[in-house]
């Protein structure tokens, strides 16, 4: 009413007296008495203005008429490739982006204004603008042409958004978002404000009880008690002061129709795949961002999971060792941290300790060469006498692994005997020899007068290990 220039004024019956403006008195008359209450409108014999009524109606019907909803249209050049468009906006670091099909149509928007006061000690003030595809809810950026007044003139027909509320709801989403840095800036100065208040009070009234007691005078507990109040009441009176309110008041509502163009894009890798809607406006040609399986914030980077959801870079889990990723509602199923190194792994890099059942990447879980057993660092133990390693079961309290504990006599003219002494300097005069196998290594023990000599040779028969001693074998 104010907008189009009537005056209401309350009466003391609880109704409203109306003056319309002139240029609505040949629909209005010249005033009207309105009540929002039915015992109102009886005792004040006004008319009843509730949702149904005649009265209210014809005020819908004046104000959608009006500039406060009117309807624009925006005429843009169309025929954008759409794969370049989604190239331009949203990158797939580990998929492929297919468009599969686009459709350009003209599709009705719609522009919130709104008008935003955060409120501490201090006031500011901020016009929002918020542009939503009224089918989608999408949100575009609001660019200076949508803001134009030579745009308001009125299409013939009235294209509203099918769902008003929720393009509301939506804009109320899109404004919390866009004011949230406002908001944490001004509460993070009127916080230290009330931090360096506080601080002074508190100052304050410690020092005057402490003058209190020095001086000794009467009753100081009673004077204590006073100063006590105060200072919660100051402390009080500080964090009201400070204290954080926001407003926001929709100023206006437009239509504009805009050329659009809605594509089914395919994002898919060798792992994964899924397919989403995505649109742009022939004007900011933005296509929207998809939003995060994870966190479910609007991301221009995403990364597809195996199992086909998309994750923003924050969600983004990925296998320390190959190429998959999952997001990071899979990542609890689909890696694992090594339990030693804490690298996250995927079912194909993660390996699970036979004993101790925890899992570990291929750098630290061990394969037993005796019983092929997989297991962790805590579950490896060396052999005292060949100084590899196995499972801590193949490997006896007396420190001797199992092939070590049953080495076979073998003449010395065996092919490892000969292989292993074929070096310069390797003991020739050396007739007792024991040997032991396993699925990695061979041990040879020569058994000398004085000395005993250990070879160890890997598959290949090369020398990993050589050693010469006295009592090698005891034990
Ligand atoms: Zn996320
Ligand atoms: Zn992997
Ligand atoms: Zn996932
Ligand atoms: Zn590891
Ligand atoms: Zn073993
Ligand atoms: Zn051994």
């Amino acid at each position: 009413m104010e907008a189009i220039g009537a005056t209401a004024r309350p009466l003391p019956t609880g109704a409203l007296a109306v003056q319309w403006p002139p240029t609505h008195v040949g629909r209005f008359g010249p005033a009207t008495k309105l009540a929002f209450d039915p015992i109102v409108a009886d005792a004040a014999k006004a008319e009843l203005c509730v949702v149904g009524s005649d009265i209210l109606d014809r005020i819908l019907a004046d104000a959608s008429g009006r500039g406060f909803h009117c309807v624009a249209r925006i005429d843009a050049e169309g025929g954008h490739p759409p794969a370049d468009v989604l190239a331009a906006n949203l990158t797939f670091p580990n998929a492929r982006a297919t468009v599969l099909a686009a459709e350009e149509g003209v599709v009705p928007y719609a522009l919130f204004n709104f008008r935003v006061t955060l409120e501490t000690d201090e006031k500011v003030e901020l016009l929002r603008t918020v542009l939503l595809n009224a089918e989608t809810m999408q949100e575009h950026t609001a660019s200076e042409i949508f803001l134009q007044e030579s745009l308001t003139l009125p299409e013939e027909a009235i294209v509203g958004p099918s769902d008003l509320a929720a393009a509301y709801r939506a804009a109320c989403a899109a404004l919390e978002r866009s004011i949230e840095p406002d908001v944490a800036a001004i509460r993070a100065k009127a916080g230290a404000l009330l931090a360096d208040d506080l601080r002074r009070i508190e100052a304050f009234y410690d020092t005057s009880i402490q003058e209190l007691y020095d001086s000794r005078r009467q009753a100081p507990l009673e004077a204590e008690r006073v100063f006590r109040a105060e200072r919660d009441r100051r402390t009080e009176e500080a964090r009201r002061r400070y204290a954080f309110t926001a407003k926001a008041r929709l100023v206006n509502v437009r239509t504009i129709l805009i050329p659009t163009t809605t594509m089914r894009v395919r994002v898919e890798n060798g792992r994964g795949a899924t397919e989403m809607a995505l649109e742009f406006d022939s004007v900011n040609l933005e296509t929207n961002r998809p939003s995060c399986h994870g966190c479910g914030s609007l991301a221009a980077a995403i990364h597809l999971c195996s199992r086909g959801h998309l994750a923003c870079d924050a969600c983004r889990r990925g296998c320390a060792f190959c190429d998959e990723v999952a997001c990071a509602k899979c990542a609890p199923d689909a890696l694992a941290a090594c339990a030693a190194c804490v690298k996250p792994a995927c079912p194909d890099h993660a390996f699970i300790d036979e004993i101790g059942r925890k899992p570990y990447c291929a750098d630290h879980i061990h394969a037993c060469a005796i019983c092929g057993r997989m297991v962790g660092p805590p579950y490896v133990r060396a052999c005292g006498l060949c100084g590899q390693s196995y499972c801590a079961v193949d490997v006896e309290e007396s420190g001797r692994c199992t092939t070590c504990r049953t080495l076979v006599a073998v003449p010395a003219t065996h092919g490892d005997v000969v292989r292993a002494t074929a070096e310069k300097g390797a003991p020739k005069n050396v007739t007792k020899w024991v040997r032991g196998k396993n699925g990695r290594y061979t041990v040879l023990v020569g058994k000398g007068a004085i000395f005993q000599y250990l070879y160890v040779l890997d598959k290949e028969g090369a020398t990993v290990q050589r050693r010469k001693g006295t009592g090698l074998l005891r034990g």
